[in-house]
């Protein structure tokens, strides 16, 4: 995905992370992407990064007869990793190494930009007709930023049937469940399913902050019921959170230890300076540092004029 508000990461520096256990409701923004409907999740002005997840979007549920909802042309990333996860539907990434990724739901496509890497996002030719899922971005740490950008899919993922639901692990681990794909800084993703009229003691790392975001179905939280499209940031200091349902529900959670570093995001670029900034945005411009996404047909899309800010 590429960000369509690209200043919205050079806004003031978020607070501190929470150093007590109270809730936070962060409600979402929503932007258009091509013919696609998107709420944005994070970053929002009070709170740029939980854990290392600096960037979350949500899309879907929608169904479509004909034509792509999901058609991000070649963008370049930099100092971070994207994560595609879906609940319906398909999509298809082509990056400027040559890789190509069908993921599914359930499926995880993850590319590490590193120094440097563009890809595309597409609907692929041969689609069920409906999209549903997220997209979020990690930070990656000052000693992995400028790494060698590469790419993996995951078709399975460790998952566990715990009493009132399920728990599917993305990134990080909770408890034993542990998944191997790649990361840099102290972290957790994971889809989890509260069955209807279930209850689940959810496993929290208590030096972690974490989100909370329903994507289907009713749930409550510690009590209260979790609102649609309003994300629940949880400081650091729990370690487990009550999930419950009466028809069922699926929610993402994402967390890690507090970043510790600050990060200017720009675009679709993580970087520490303005500089930095420039002379990526500036690479793709005239055609460095990024390899081409040779099998997308089409134009790439243009770097946005630089931020003020950033001037
Ligand atoms: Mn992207």
């Amino acid at each position: 995905m590429s960000n369509l508000l690209p200043d919205a990461g050079v806004e003031p520096p978020t607070p501190a992370p929470a150093l007590d256990s109270s809730i936070e409701k962060l409600p979402v923004r929503e932007v258009t992407l091509g013919q696609l409907k998107i709420r944005r999740v994070l970053p929002v002005r009070h709170r740029r990064l939980i854990g290392p997840w600096c960037f979350f979007d949500r899309y879907g549920p929608l169904t479509f007869a004909e034509g792509k909802p999901m058609d991000v042309a070649p963008h370049p990333h930099m100092g971070l990793q994207t994560v595609s996860w879906l609940l319906d539907g398909e999509i298809i990434h082509h990056d400027g190494l040559g890789y190509e990724g069908l993921v599914r739901p359930g499926e995880l496509n993850l590319m590490t930009a590193g120094s440097g890497l563009a890809h595309a996002e597409q609907t692929p030719a041969r689609h069920s007709g409906v999209l549903n899922g997220v997209q979020l971005w990690v930070a990656l740490p000052a000693a992995q930023r400028a790494i060698a950008p590469s790419f993996q899919h995951h078709a399975v993922l460790p998952s566990l049937e715990a009493t009132g639901g399920s728990i599917t692990v993305i990134l990080g681990e909770i408890e034993s469940l542990r998944s191997e794909a790649l990361a840099f800084s102290p972290i957790v993703g994971a889809e989890v399913t509260v069955h209807e009229g279930g209850r689940l003691q959810l496993p929290l790392d208590p030096g972690f902050e974490h989100g909370v975001l329903a994507l289907a179905g009713d749930a409550s939280l510690e009590g209260d019921r979790l609102e649609p499209d309003t994300l629940y940031y949880l400081g650091v200091g729990r370690d487990e959170v009550g999930l419950a349902s009466r028809h069922g529900a699926r929610l993402l959670l994402i967390g890690g230890a507090p970043f510790g570093e600050s990060v200017l995001m720009w675009w679709n670029f993580v970087a520490r300076t303005a500089a930095e900034i420039e002379a990526a945005r500036r690479d793709w411009i005239e055609h460095r540092r990024f390899a081409d996404v040779t099998a997308y047909r089409g134009p790439r899309l243009e770097a946005p004029p630089l931020s003020p800010r950033l001037r």
